[in-house]
């Protein structure tokens, strides 16, 4: 069974017409967080593919979704929006892997285009999901009465079956995940981390919690008081990170597409790059203080603060 992914990821990258149809969806992806209906790429087909060792990309086009494979069993990271689950079932399949051989689901935060499609996965894989405990609560309310949102991106309920905390190890035969507390983003967002080897080369991955704050109230903000400080000491965990190989919930946060397609005209180590984790903190860091800035100009100037 083991033995079909390699030609499944020779087969999967050279795909062209799925190139073709990704690539121009890809041009009309330019926010990041959005109505978890209106954005194509969230829902284009993509054919799996081998990242790094036993990480494999098997998300829509739009979102990460992320197959680590272990003997012992293997692990999902992420879930898409509610309609992706069919999708991620099938890019499982078509790596011969059953989806009863999936233990554990975990989320990087409770938002409907990450945990969207998680409800049915556990269904049909009979996996554990596991998430930030910060964020338990949330899914389980299937994004109703988020802080930063209310219920505009409501999804189907999650039941969570192991939580996390800052440092936390979960340990599946030979694979090793550690959780990180990001949150910010939401109270419960989780960075993750393992390594992959390629032969005897063993990479630290990391697939990086969102650290982005779209059209949120970040002061003031009776459901989420310590806003701020959460983003803070995010950035700081996030940038101090090993990080040979950075992953994200949205690929264009590490620019994903672009190093795959570099690796793919015959770029090896295209995706290998130990500044991106602290580049992508450093960035949002900046963005994030310029947004708070304003908001409390705004604020200041006793003109009428945003909702
Ligand atoms: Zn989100």
């Amino acid at each position: 069974m083991r033995a079909s992914l390699v030609a499944i990821f020779v087969t999967g990258l050279i795909a062209p017409s799925a190139h073709a149809k990704t690539q121009s969806a890809e041009q009309a992806n330019t926010a990041s967080e959005r109505s978890c209906a209106n954005d194509p790429t969230w829902t284009a087909a993509q054919a799996p593919f081998q990242i790094y060792g036993n990480t494999w990309f098997v998300g829509p086009r739009g979102l990460g979704v992320f197959l680590i494979t272990a003997p012992t069993g293997d692990v999902l990271i992420d879930g898409g929006v509610p309609q992706d689950a069919a999708l991620i079932e099938a890019n499982i399949r078509a790596l011969g892997i059953e989806l009863r051989d999936i233990r554990w689901i975990l989320n990087s935060h409770a938002h409907c285009d990450h945990a969207g499609g998680i409800a049915q996965l556990a269904r049909d894989t009979g996996a554990q999901v596991i998430a930030g405990a910060a964020d338990a609560a949330l899914l389980a309310r299937g994004g109703h009465d988020d802080p930063e949102y209310g219920d505009r991106f409501e999804f189907p309920r999650v039941q969570v079956t192991l939580t996390v905390t800052n440092g936390e190890q979960l340990r599946l035969g030979d694979l090793l995940l550690t959780a990180h507390s990001t949150p910010g983003h939401t109270k419960g967002n989780t960075t993750w981390t393992w390594t992959s080897c390629d032969g005897m080369r063993c990479l630290p991955m990391v697939d990086i919690g969102s650290l982005s704050a779209p059209d949120f109230q970040l002061i003031g903000n009776a459901k989420y008081p310590n806003a701020v400080e959460d983003f803070r000491t995010s950035f700081a965990m996030v940038a101090a990170l090993p990080c040979d190989i950075a992953l994200a919930p949205h690929p264009e946060m590490v620019d994903f597409w672009a190093r795959v397609a570099k690796r793919d005209q015959g770029d090896v180590t295209a995706l290998i790059d130990p500044t991106l984790c602290r580049t992508y903190a450093n960035d949002s860091r900046e963005t994030f203080e310029a947004q708070l800035a304003k908001e409390r100009a705004d604020a200041a100037s006793a003109k009428k603060p945003r909702p």
